[in-house]
């Protein structure tokens, strides 16, 4: 890295941190030639990934819309921001791991809601009435039987079915 001070190519490394979330490792740096000391930052370079909107136009994918999405579907509800910030990190981790370079909101949506559903089950049907395409009133219904019964089964096999 050259000194914008003097231009020696140069420097040592006097300190190394990574940062909180483990994405970028920030580096104090002393120039050689003139001793100036400097900070450079090192991060993974990632491929943007496309959302593919229901309309089929692309923009950037942005983990901040998620997490705005997923505060609002947790509005009220007893999830903290500390739970919250993971699932959006959760998020974010599998829509990098499909190795994509476009991939669906519908998609993006299913795992969101994958990772609600274990968070907070009225987040979850809220997040889901937004994102499934509920065509009417009767796919609604259907999906919310679907989801009792998912939840009724979740908790036969917790309870190992005992009390049936
Ligand atoms: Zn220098």
């Amino acid at each position: 890295m050259k000194c914008s001070k003097c231009g020696c190519m140069d420097s040592k490394v006097i300190d190394s941190r990574m940062s909180e979330d483990g994405t970028s490792i920030r580096r104090r740096r002393e120039c050689l030639g003139c001793g100036r000391r400097f900070t450079t930052y090192e991060v993974i370079e990632r491929t943007p990934v496309l959302v593919i909107k229901s309309n089929g136009t692309r923009q950037p994918f942005d983990a901040d819309k998620i997490r705005r999405g997923v505060i609002k579907a947790c509005e009220k509800r007893p999830v903290t921001a500390e739970k919250i910030n993971a699932l959006v990190a959760d998020v974010e981790r599998m829509v990098y791991n499909t190795l994509l370079q476009e991939i669906s909101s519908k998609q993006i949506g299913e795992f969101v809601m994958k990772g609600l559903k274990d968070l907070d089950e009225v987040a979850y049907i809220r997040f889901a009435s937004v994102y499934r395409d509920f065509r009417d009133v009767t796919t609604f219904v259907e999906f919310i039987s679907d989801l009792e019964r998912l939840i009724k089964e979740d908790k036969d096999g917790k309870e190992g079915g005992a009390d049936k």
